[in-house]
């Protein structure tokens, strides 16, 4: 699924895009041929991006995306080519288009309900107005561990598998280890490296979290291959040495999800 840079990424591009202008909306599938009706013709005003959620501003209308495991966007200049595949929304202005296909939900939502969907969603580390000590007052009383409570998208809203393991190791966590036992202090410096690493995630478009020592080139050891991209500790990386330590990396399931970690770097492993 999509972290939150790749969403902050969309709505930037389609701001730059589409953004002041009417735009023309359909849906050729035809499964949101409704709510396409309601709002082409109207100027989109901006976009923004809430953790994993895309909006497209309408004035009174919004347009809610949630890409999902499978959801995809793609665009470009005119002419529009013919519709391939189930294209759930199609916007054109009067030099580009935009395509989207298999999204969990594509829906247009109204004032009270965009604030609805922002009083549900947590601090994201990638917008100007996250409240990250409203997030900590949620770690700090759970049992949970670590890594399930930066996972669930009320407490921290954007981060994914990628960033939260990356995150913990990086702070030395066990991905195991209960929201309770994370210091204040502790959770300021994670706070601040998930902020760090997603906003270069949105200017790179990739996801890259080892710090320069432990680089190839500084390391002299070939880049990582895999589907993912980005340089990463642990991530996908089970039974590899740590690039620090050079303990293998485990893996383990942890709320229904791979979990990936080295026991020699990260404190309270189990
Ligand atoms: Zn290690």
């Amino acid at each position: 699924m999509p972290e939150g840079h790749t969403v902050r990424r969309l709505a930037d591009r389609h701001r730059e895009l589409f953004a002041g202008e009417p735009v023309a909306v359909t849906s050729p599938q035809g499964r949101f041929a409704e709510g396409a009706a309601r709002i082409s013709g109207a100027v989109l005003l901006d976009t923004e991006a809430y953790g994993k959620h895309l909006l497209h501003h309408y004035g009174d209308l919004t347009l809610h995306v949630h890409l999902g495991l499978y959801g995809k966007f793609a665009d470009g200049d005119l002419p529009v080519p013919p519709p391939v595949g189930q294209i759930r929304l199609r916007m054109a202005n009067t030099r580009h288009w935009l395509d989207l296909r298999g999204p969990t939900a594509c829906e247009l939502l109204d004032p009270p309900e965009v604030d609805a969907l922002r009083a549900r969603l947590g601090a994201d580390p990638l917008r100007a107005d996250a409240k990250p000590e409203q997030a900590y007052e949620r770690i700090r009383r759970s049992n949970n561990a670590l890594a399930a409570l930066l996972l669930d998208q009320s407490i921290v809203a954007g981060t994914g598998l990628i960033f939260v393991l990356e995150a913990l190791f990086r702070a030395g966590l066990a991905p195991t280890a209960p929201g309770r036992t994370l210091t204040p202090d502790g959770w300021r410096e994670l706070w601040a490296d998930l902020v760090d690493l997603m906003g270069k995630a949105v200017l790179s478009g990739r996801i890259d979290t080892v710090r320069p020592e432990h680089e190839p080139e500084a390391m002299g050891r070939p880049p990582r291959v895999d589907r993912h991209g980005g340089e990463v500790y642990v991530y996908r990386r089970p039974d590899q040495p740590c690039l620090v330590c050079g303990t293998s990396v485990s893996r383990g399931e942890l709320a229904g999800r791979n979990s990936y970690w080295c026991a020699t770097c990260q404190k309270g492993a189990s």
